[in-house]
């Protein structure tokens, strides 16, 4: 984890790697953008970029995305960076 902190995200979309039982993220990193700069940019463009990414608005809660969302099961689970916690 980039902090010494522990994490608690609640996140209700289950079709997601990292998504686990109690509605937990189990991600031990993510990444929330706006719905723009998540719609634009390949999978690869997440918390392994984090820190040099341009901070952008988003205006209102139903502009923002979780960009490190990945549908379980598929192939791109590895690209983003993030590894899933046991
Ligand atoms: S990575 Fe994002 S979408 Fe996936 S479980 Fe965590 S918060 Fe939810």
């Amino acid at each position: 984890m980039p902090h010494s902190g522990q994490q608690n995200i609640h996140c209700i979309v289950s079709d997601c790697h990292y998504w686990n039982q109690g509605n937990k993220c189990h991600a031990d990193q993510i990444l929330v953008a706006n719905d723009a700069f998540g719609s634009m940019q390949p999978d690869q463009v997440d918390v392994n970029t984090a820190s040099q990414l341009t901070p952008g608005t988003a205006g209102s809660c139903m502009a923002t995305c979780c960009k490190t969302y990945v549908t379980k099961g598929s192939n791109k689970i590895e690209a983003d960076g993030a590894k899933r916690m046991p």
